[in-house]
């Protein structure tokens, strides 16, 4: 259910040229009749007011092969044969098997539109690893009780151990992973936190400390404490909540944070209490934690530092994730967050990404099962992390047993992230996402970026409320754990 702080705008891209799908060309032969203008019903073709010349085709908005079956198609309607259509050819340059350009295309269009595209030519929905959530269908019934969309409820409490503490609800079973200030720019976190209280959810800090401008989010911020306590005070504890502890990541689990001097500007050192160009480290893992006893030390300490926050415990995806998570209820954790290992941006390296922690799929039914074998599940929340970039990922992550899902690069990618890597390189993102010099973090502005995610957000809502129509349900806890709803391509009949 959409709250009624959420409202639709389009809001196109920043740049000139995206990376489209489809180059349109326009030859010299082209008289300027203004055909192509008046037919093309996506805006490909535009001609300013008083101008005789329409203005270069804007491709990324067409449609490509597919409209030569409509009756409106410009190729065909140009009187002087000047339009021409070819598939780009860096368009093959763009994302890769698991962020395919398709998916990239389909996220921009989302946070341009606010709704999932119409086009049949984008495959959005799955990427093309060859495994994980490409491999799982959801698989619809033929005959569906009738549900009225306006009945169904994609909201998830966080507080199940009835304990006195906060009764939070999110709206949607979704919310933003932490990134740091230092990792990505201010105008990124902001816009994130921005975006999460519009959705009634939340974002997190990450651990590099709670910039100013996050305050009039606070209580949609998740202040996250982690093994460098960068930016971990009394009040920041105090002003949020939910306080999460991040153990490990599943995009580099085993490895700690890595912050590059080069991206430790003067405000950047001032929040974390560092010196200007010093590289920053997180190491692994908490020296003070090496059982669940000291697990509950920790819980406790931040629990009487704020005794109405929740305390998520966020962890990689090891062997023996289920008994962390029950060892973490029994610590007194409101909240597991386990992430898996296809995850991170440009910024976890490569030979981590994928190899070490177990996939999320595998690790959302261990953890679920096990929770329900030890009779506590029903007091948990199970959130999902680590390679979630689609509303149908969310769909699959909860089938599987999780409750809702946290993302982190989706979210990039609204605001223009090309998956290019080079997050950690020199001066960080030349985007501006994922950067803290004070040139390139200009790139965009706070309020074009929170209507992107309030767009994307939105766009993901509808396809989950079109998903639970389609099973007939009228809230997303009923999709838990309903693995019958799923199907293995490489094994379905
Ligand atoms: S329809 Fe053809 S001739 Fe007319 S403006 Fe478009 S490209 Fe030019
Ligand atoms: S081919 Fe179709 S979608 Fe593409 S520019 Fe022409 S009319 Fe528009
Ligand atoms: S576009 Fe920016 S945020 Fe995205 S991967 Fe490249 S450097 Fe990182």
């Amino acid at each position: 259910m959409k709250p009624s702080t959420v409202q639709i705008k389009n809001t196109p891209s920043r740049f000139k040229h995206q990376v489209p799908k489809y180059k349109v060309t326009r030859s010299d032969a082209c008289i300027n009749c203004g055909t192509c203008v008046a037919t093309c019903p996506y805006g490909v073709h535009e001609r300013v007011e008083g101008h005789n010349r329409a203005k270069p085709p804007i491709d990324y908005k067409c449609i490509g092969f597919e409209c030569r079956n409509s009756d409106f198609c410009c190729i065909d309607k140009c009187p002087r044969q000047a339009l021409s259509l070819s598939l780009n050819p860096m368009y093959a340059t763009l994302g890769d098997y698991r962020w395919t350009a398709d998916m990239i295309t389909g996220t921009w269009i989302m946070a341009e539109t606010g709704y999932p595209p119409q086009r049949k030519d984008l495959e959005y929905n799955t990427g093309n690893s060859g495994g994980g959530f490409d491999k799982l269908r959801l698989k619809f019934v033929a005959h569906p009780p009738r549900v009225d969309k306006s009945e169904i409820s994609t909201e998830i409490p966080l507080n199940r151990r009835n304990d006195g503490r906060a009764d939070i609800v999110i709206s949607t079973p979704v919310y933003g992973g932490g990134m740091s200030f230092g990792s990505v720019s201010l105008p990124t976190m902001v816009s994130k936190a921005h975006n999460a209280a519009i959705w009634n959810t939340f974002s997190c800090t990450g651990e590099g400390g709670y910039p100013e401008m996050l305050i009039p989010y606070d209580d949609h911020m998740i202040t996250q404490v982690a093994t460098g306590l960068f930016g971990v005070r009394e009040e920041t504890v105090q002003r949020v909540k939910i306080i999460e502890f991040k153990y490990a990541q599943g995009a580099k689990p085993g490895l700690g944070g890595h912050l590059l001097g080069e991206k430790v500007t003067e405000s950047v050192a001032r929040m974390r209490e560092a010196v200007k160009g010093t590289s920053l480290f997180s190491p692994f893992p908490f020296h003070s934690v090496y059982s669940i006893e000291d697990h509950k030390k920790h819980i406790d300490w931040v629990k009487e530092m704020n005794p109405k926050a929740l305390v998520s415990v966020k962890v990689s995806t090891p062997s023996d994730v289920d008994m962390v998570a029950v060892g973490s209820y029994y610590a007194g954790a409101h909240i597991i967050h386990i992430d898996g290992g296809y995850g991170g941006t440009g910024a976890a390296p490569d030979i981590a990404k994928k190899h070490i922690a177990m996939p999320i799929e595998y690790a959302i039914t261990k953890v679920h099962s096990f929770l329900k074998e030890e009779g506590v599940r029903e007091h948990m929340t199970l959130m999902a992390s680590g390679g979630i970039r689609t509303a149908h990922d969310v769909a699959k992550a909860i089938c599987l047993g999780a409750d809702g899902c946290i993302i982190g690069t989706a979210e990039l990618v609204a605001l223009e992230c090309v998956r290019c890597g080079n997050c950690e390189s020199g001066r960080g993102c030349a985007r501006g996402i994922a950067s803290t010099d004070s040139e390139l973090s200009d790139l965009f502005g706070e309020e074009w970026a929170t209507q992107r995610l309030t767009n994307l957000y939105h766009a993901w809502n509808v396809q989950l409320v079109d998903i639970l129509q389609r099973f007939g349900m009228r809230s997303i806890r009923e999709l838990v754990g309903r693995t019958d709803l799923l199907e293995h391509i490489d094994y379905s009949n």
